[in-house]
């Protein structure tokens, strides 16, 4: 506490990211991070962006990436909105279409930034909880709301919803922004993106940081109807005209150009997540469906904080989340199918 801090900081519930540790022979599977390096194109056009581009200020707009993406997920550019990891464009969001508007809806089990923002923000919240098997009950959302963001898959759980599913959902609420945040979707859950065109109160937000093995790069976009993404311009523009760093948008884009990397990459922690899963029922543990790079699983035998501990004590880190509902679960990254034997050996023994 300070006397110089603006009414409200004090009371902030600021998010808590998982513990970024560099101690050496630690397996670190916490925080959902890729196995693999990024695209080695990626690496070499960041390597190769020149003195004299970095002189200049970046392109404000990211015209070039943009356009890479809206091509890539044959949209136009102005569909497409990038920012400093999706974090940042989730909170642009927030910004540009919750405020004012009424209590906005989210899972009672999701990704814990969302109520944060809310708070940051003053917009009123309204949780919608999972059901028994952990998974959204997307047609039990209430009426009369001032906004919808959940992620698919869901995190921490893993589960997905079907496209089929959220077009019933944005026909229900016309009036409101529904935003899919697809953090994970690149490991199995169906995209949204078809239903753009149709839907103008659809904004889906993507990022470089899992799947494509750029969460030091911080980028992340959006996807939307043309007047959403301007709303979003908006905001941006008036907090800092310059989200994406040179290196950002050169490594990003030829990231993004690099399919077969991304798809064998992707392919690889897919068949890993089915190696752990199947690893994990043997040792007794019960394990949520998982459409992402990461498993939500428990094992009453011991508490998620006991086996979260015991790990730690093995040099193993997965997260822990010690809130009603998911304090005897535990959420474990997928690594590499060697990484995978490694926990299971080490759970083999506790
Ligand atoms: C990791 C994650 C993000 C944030 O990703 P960044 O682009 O690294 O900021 C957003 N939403 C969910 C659900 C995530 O798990």
């Amino acid at each position: 506490m300070s006397r110089f801090w603006s009414q409200g900081v004090e009371g902030l519930h600021p998010y808590v990211p998982g513990e970024q540790s560099n101690q050496k022979g630690l397996l670190k599977l916490n925080t959902n991070e890729s196995p693999y390096a990024p695209s080695p194109v990626a690496l070499e056009a960041m390597a190769s962006v020149s003195g004299d581009l970095l002189r200049r200020y970046p392109d404000p707009e990211s015209k070039a990436l943009r356009a890479t993406l809206a091509a890539y997920h044959t949209l136009t550019p102005d569909q497409v909105f990038v920012g400093n990891g999706s974090d940042e464009v989730l909170g642009f969001a927030f910004r540009a279409f919750f405020v004012g508007k009424g209590a906005l809806c989210f899972p009672d089990i999701s990704y814990s930034f969302y109520p944060v923002w809310a708070q940051l923000f003053d917009i009123p919240t309204t949780v919608l909880p999972v059901d028994d098997a952990y998974a959204i009950p997307l047609e039990a959302m209430p009426e009369n709301l001032g906004g919808i963001i959940f992620p698919n898959p869901n995190a921490p759980t893993g589960i997905a919803v079907t496209r089929k599913r959220i077009e019933a959902l944005l026909r229900r609420h016309p009036d409101t922004v529904v935003i899919v945040d697809e953090a994970y979707v690149d490991y199995g859950a169906e995209t949204a993106l078809e239903l753009i065109d149709q839907f103008d109160n659809l904004l889906i937000v993507r990022t470089l940081s899992k799947s494509r093995g750029l969460a030091g790069l911080r980028v992340g976009y959006a996807l939307g109807d043309a007047a959403l993404i301007e709303g979003l311009v908006r905001v941006k523009d008036s907090f800092n005209s310059y989200p994406l760093d040179a290196f950002a948008q050169a490594g990003a884009l030829a990231s993004v150009n690099d399919e077969p990397y991304f798809q064998e990459t992707v392919a690889e922690v897919v068949a890993a997540r089915e190696l752990l899963t199947q690893g994990l029922v043997d040792l007794g543990f019960e394990v949520l469906p998982s459409s992402a790079n990461f498993v939500l699983a428990r094992n009453l035998r011991k508490t998620g904080l006991e086996w979260h501990q015991a790990l730690r004590e093995r040099n193993i880190l997965v997260r822990h989340f010690n809130k009603p509902r998911l304090s005897d679960w535990l959420r474990i990254t997928v690594g590499t199918p060697e990484e995978v034997r490694t926990l299971l050996q080490a759970l083999t023994l506790l």
